[in-house]
C-alpha cells in the first residue's frame, strides 16, 4: 500500500495515525463490541467520546466558558443561512466583507434574510488582497459582522482580526480553523466545515457566545435554531457520529503535537517555503499580495496554460495529488493543512523545481 502527497483542498488529507487508531477500532470501539458507526449516539460510550472531543477543541483554542461549541450537519454552506436566521435579529442588517468566492456565497444567501452591507470589497484587487480596515465602511447598527478569514480558493487569508466596534464578529473559518492560536473571545460565532482542516466531512463546528443563542427570526426552522442544539447538546436529532468522532481523534492528536502554536510554527514554514520557490522561479506564479496570502491553499499558475494537463500528470506520477486549481479560476493549488507535511511541501517543491528545469 502507498500513501500519496495528498494536496486536496477538501475533503483533505488526514493525519496518517488518526486513520490508523480509526482502522485499529473500527470492528470493536474500547470493547464496546461495536463500531462508533454503529452506536447509539445517546449511549455512554458515545457521549464519552462526544465530550472529550469538546473538551480537547476547547483546550486547543482557549474556548471562554461563555462559549457553546455544537458539532451540526450541513457543512459550512449550512451556516451561511444559519447565521442571518439566527443572528439578524429585528433590525435584519449585517456587514458582510467581500473577499472571494466563499464570502460571496455567505453574502447571496445573508441576503434572503435581510439587508446586507458590503462593507469592503477585494474586488478592486481581483481579490488577490484584503481589503485595508481604513477602507471598510461599517454598519453601526449592524447585528454582526461577517468574514471569511481565508478564502480556500482565491488563497487569501486575514493575518489579523478586524475591529468592529462591539458588533459581534463572525469569521467563516473553514479551511483555517486549528492552523493556529486564534483569540476566540474576539468573536461573535466561529464556523467550520470540518472537511479541509479539521476532520471527515459530515461535520460543522460552531463556536457561539452564549448571548448569541436564542433570538432566531419568526418562521426558522427547528434545525436551523442554534438554541435547541445548544440545548441537547448537538443532539437535537442524530448527529454525525462517525465524522464527530475522527475530528476528536484529530483534536487529541493536535494536543500530542504540542497544540496550535506548534501547528502555527510548521504551517509557516511550510508556506514560505512554497511561496519562496514560486517567486524566486520565474517560472510559477502566485497572484495574491504577499501580506494577504494564505498558509492553507497556495495557487499558482504556470507560464502556459497549456502546460497545466502534463504538470498535473507527472505530479500524479511522482505520487503528488490533488494539485488542479479551482474549476472557477484554473492554474493549480496546493492545499498544505495541518495533516500535509514539511515534507510532502519539500517533495512538492522538488518535483516543481524539476518539472521548470525540463519544460521551462
Ligand atoms: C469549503 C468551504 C465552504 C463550504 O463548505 P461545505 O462544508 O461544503 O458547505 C465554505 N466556506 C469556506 C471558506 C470553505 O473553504
Amino acid at each position: 500500500m502507498a500513501r500519496v502527497y495528498n494536496f486536496n483542498a477538501g475533503p483533505a488529507a488526514l493525519p496518517q495515525v488518526v486513520l490508523e487508531q480509526v482502522r485499529d477500532e473500527l470492528l470493536d470501539w474500547h470493547g464496546s463490541g461495536m463500531s462508533v458507526m454503529e452506536m447509539s449516539h445517546r449511549g455512554k460510550e458515545f457521549m464519552a467520546i462526544a465530550a472529550q472531543a469538546e473538551q480537547d477543541l476547547r483546550e486547543l483554542l482557549a474556548i471562554p466558558e461563555n462559549y457553546k461549541v455544537l458539532f451540526l450537519q450541513g457543512g459550512a454552506t449550512t451556516q451561511f443561512a444559519m447565521v442571518p436566521l439566527n443572528l439578524m435579529g429585528e433590525g435584519r442588517r449585517a456587514d458582510y466583507i467581500h473577499t472571494g468566492a466563499w464570502s460571496k456565497k455567505a453574502i447571496s444567501e445573508a441576503k434572503k434574510f435581510g439587508a446586507v452591507n458590503i462593507a469592503a470589497s477585494g474586488e478592486e484587487s481581483g481579490f488577490a488582497a484584503i481589503p485595508p480596515q481604513s477602507a471598510w465602511r461599517l454598519d453601526s447598527e449592524a447585528a454582526y459582522v461577517h468574514y471569511t478569514p481565508n478564502e480556500t480558493i482565491g488563497g487569501v487569508e486575514f493575518h489579523w482580526i478586524p475591529e468592529t466596534g462591539g458588533v459581534p464578529l463572525v469569521g467563516d473559518f473553514s479551511s483555517t480553523l486549528l492552523s493556529r492560536p486564534v483569540d476566540v473571545s474576539r468573536f461573535g460565532l466561529i464556523y467550520a466545515g470540518a472537511q479541509k482542516n479539521v476532520g471527515p466531512a459530515g461535520v460543522t463546528l460552531v463556536i457561539v457566545r452564549e448571548d448569541l443563542v436564542g433570538h432566531a427570526l419568526p418562521g426558522t426552522p427547528t434545525i436551523l435554531d442554534y438554541a435547541p442544539q445548544v440545548e441537547n447538546d448537538s443532539m437535537y436529532n442524530t448527529p454525525a457520529t462517525f465524522s464527530w468522532y475522527v475530528a476528536g481523534l484529530v483534536f487529541a492528536h493536535l494536543k500530542a503535537q504540542g497544540g496550535l502554536a506548534a501547528m502555527a510554527e510548521i504551517n509557516q514554514r511550510k508556506a514560505k517555503l512554497l511561496y519562496r520557490t514560486i517567486d524566486e522561479s520565474g517560472f510559477y506564479r502566485n497572484p495574491v499580495a504577499i501580506a494577504d496570502r494564505s498558509w492553507m491553499n497556495v495557487p499558482f499558475i504556470l507560464p502556459d496554460a497549456a502546460l497545466d494537463a502534463t504538470f498535473l500528470s507527472e505530479a500524479k506520477a511522482a505520487g503528488l495529488l490533488g494539485l488542479k486549481g479551482h474549476r472557477s479560476v484554473g492554474g493549480m493549488r496546493a492545499s498544505i493543512y495541518n495533516a500535509v507535511s514539511y515534507e510532502a511541501v519539500e517533495t512538492l517543491v522538488a518535483f516543481m523545481k524539476d518539472f521548470q528545469q525540463r519544460h521551462g
